[in-house]
């Protein structure tokens, strides 16, 4: 399974910001937006275009469109915060939503929310800042194929070793594309350095 890490200055400098314990929510959210753009751009570099024949104000010419709309299925509620950007640059997106909940003392995912659009012959894009234990993900992706998505990548902005382990033993063919992989995952299951909890963060709970 390829895992790409995102290799952009802008990226490394976004997330040294988005890391800094004294980011607040305001600017956190900006900072999110703009590194989950640069993983847009990334997780999207091998898209199906097709030939278009258009007309420039000299000429009729040719060009290239995207051949399919995309999907993006943010996990709730962490992956709302990476959402905008990929509804921003990408004409056709539909938006489905997968909610799972961390138990913080099992650290176990469990789902309380699905609702996908049609996903037969599209790109689905699973999105999830923390890519922690894998657990998410994982069911995550499972609820993706079972809804007929084939085409999948999941992108996150800190992957874990112990995540992309897992993602790696439970779906091999799906790409990550991360902002960063971290050193490890403390007792609790969070993401060393990481940047603690993002959904707290974003949302300043
Ligand atoms: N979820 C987070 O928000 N942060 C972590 O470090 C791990 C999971």
């Amino acid at each position: 399974m390829p895992l790409h890490i995102l290799s952009h200055p802008l990226g490394a400098h976004v997330l040294t910001h988005l890391r800094d314990k004294t980011t607040k929510p305001a600017l956190f959210r900006t900072l999110s937006y703009q590194i989950s753009l640069l993983l847009a751009l990334e997780a999207t570099r091998d898209l199906a275009t097709e030939e278009k024949a258009i007309e420039t104000p000299m000429e009729p010419t040719r060009g290239r469109v995207l051949a399919r709309p995309l999907v993006i299925v943010p996990i709730l509620r962490a992956g709302l915060g990476m959402l905008q950007p990929f509804n921003d640059v990408f004409p056709d997106v539909s938006v489905g939503y997968v909610g799972l909940e961390r138990d913080h003392a099992t650290a176990v995912a469990r789902s309380y929310y699905c609702k996908l659009p049609a996903l037969e012959g599209r790109r689905v894009l699973v999105v999830d800042p923390m890519l922690a234990t894998g657990g998410s993900a994982v069911q995550a992706v499972n609820v993706v194929k079972a809804g007929g998505g084939k085409d999948i990548a999941f992108v996150c902005i800190v992957a874990s070793p112990e995540g992309v382990a897992l993602m790696q033993q439970a779906h091999p063919e799906v790409p990550i594309h991360s902002g960063a992989l971290d050193r490890a995952l403390n007792t609790r299951k969070y993401i060393l350095p990481g940047l603690g909890d993002f959904g707290d963060r974003l949302y300043g709970t």
